[in-house]
C-alpha cells in the first residue's frame, strides 16, 4: 500500500489572500518548495485539496483558480505535473451538492481507493480545523500549520486532545511528521 499527503492551499501552501483571484497576488512561504520536494522524494503521493467558494459566489472563475494553481508551482520552481491530484471544491458552505467541500472527506476517500493508500500512513495538512476534520474523517493523520488563519486557544486544546500536531509551517511539518519509507 502507498502513502500520501493532502495539502490545503490558502494559508498552508501559500499565504492566505482573501478570495485570491489574481496570480500576481500570490505570496509564497519560505522553505515550502524544498519541503514539498523532500516529502515527495520520501515516497509520498502529493495532493492538493482546496475549498474555493469564490467560484460559486461568482467572485472568480474556474480559470482564475487554475491560473493561481499553475503560478504557485512556477513560483516554487515545481513542474506543472508535480501533484498527483488536485481537488477544487467550488461550493459555498451549506451547499454540498457536489460534495467535495472540506470537511467532506469525499476526495481523500476516492484517492485512497485509486492510489491504494494506507490511511494510517497518510496526512492532511491545513491551517483550519475543517482541514483536520477532513483528514480525521478519512482515518488519516492530520496536522495544523500556523501560516494561515490564527489558531485560537480553543483549537489548540482540541488539537492536543485529538493528538493533532500544530506545526509552524510546511517545512516544520516535513521535519517532524514525515518518515522515509
Ligand atoms: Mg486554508
Amino acid at each position: 500500500m502507498s502513502r500520501a499527503v493532502f495539502f490545503d492551499r490558502d494559508g498552508t501552501l501559500i499565504k492566505d489572500v482573501h478570495y485570491l483571484k489574481d496570480p500576481a497576488d500570490i505570496k509564497i512561504i519560505d522553505g515550502v518548495s524544498e519541503a514539498l520536494i523532500k516529502i515527495k522524494k520520501a515516497g509520498y503521493h502529493m495532493f492538493m485539496h482546496t475549498n474555493q467558494s469564490g467560484i460559486s459566489r461568482g467572485y472568480y472563475e474556474w480559470d482564475d483558480v487554475h491560473a493561481c494553481n499553475s503560478r504557485m508551482l512556477e513560483l516554487y520552481g515545481l513542474s506543472a505535473n508535480f501533484w498527483d491530484g488536485i481537488c477544487i471544491a467550488p461550493e459555498s458552505p451549506g451547499n454540498s451538492k457536489i460534495g467535495y467541500r472540506k470537511p467532506s472527506p469525499k476526495y481523500e476517500l476516492e484517492m485512497a481507493v485509486k492510489f491504494n493508500l494506507d490511511p494510517s500512513l497518510c496526512w492532511m495538512v491545513g491551517d483550519k480545523w475543517i482541514d483536520i476534520e477532513t483528514g480525521l474523517k478519512s482515518n488519516m493523520n492530520a496536522a495544523l500549520v500556523r501560516t494561515g488563519k490564527k489558531i485560537n486557544s480553543e483549537t489548540e486544546k482540541i488539537a492536543s486532545i485529538q493528538k493533532v500536531p500544530i506545526c509552524e509551517d510546511i517545512p516544520s511539518f516535513c521535519n517532524s511528521c514525515i518518515t522515509k519509507i
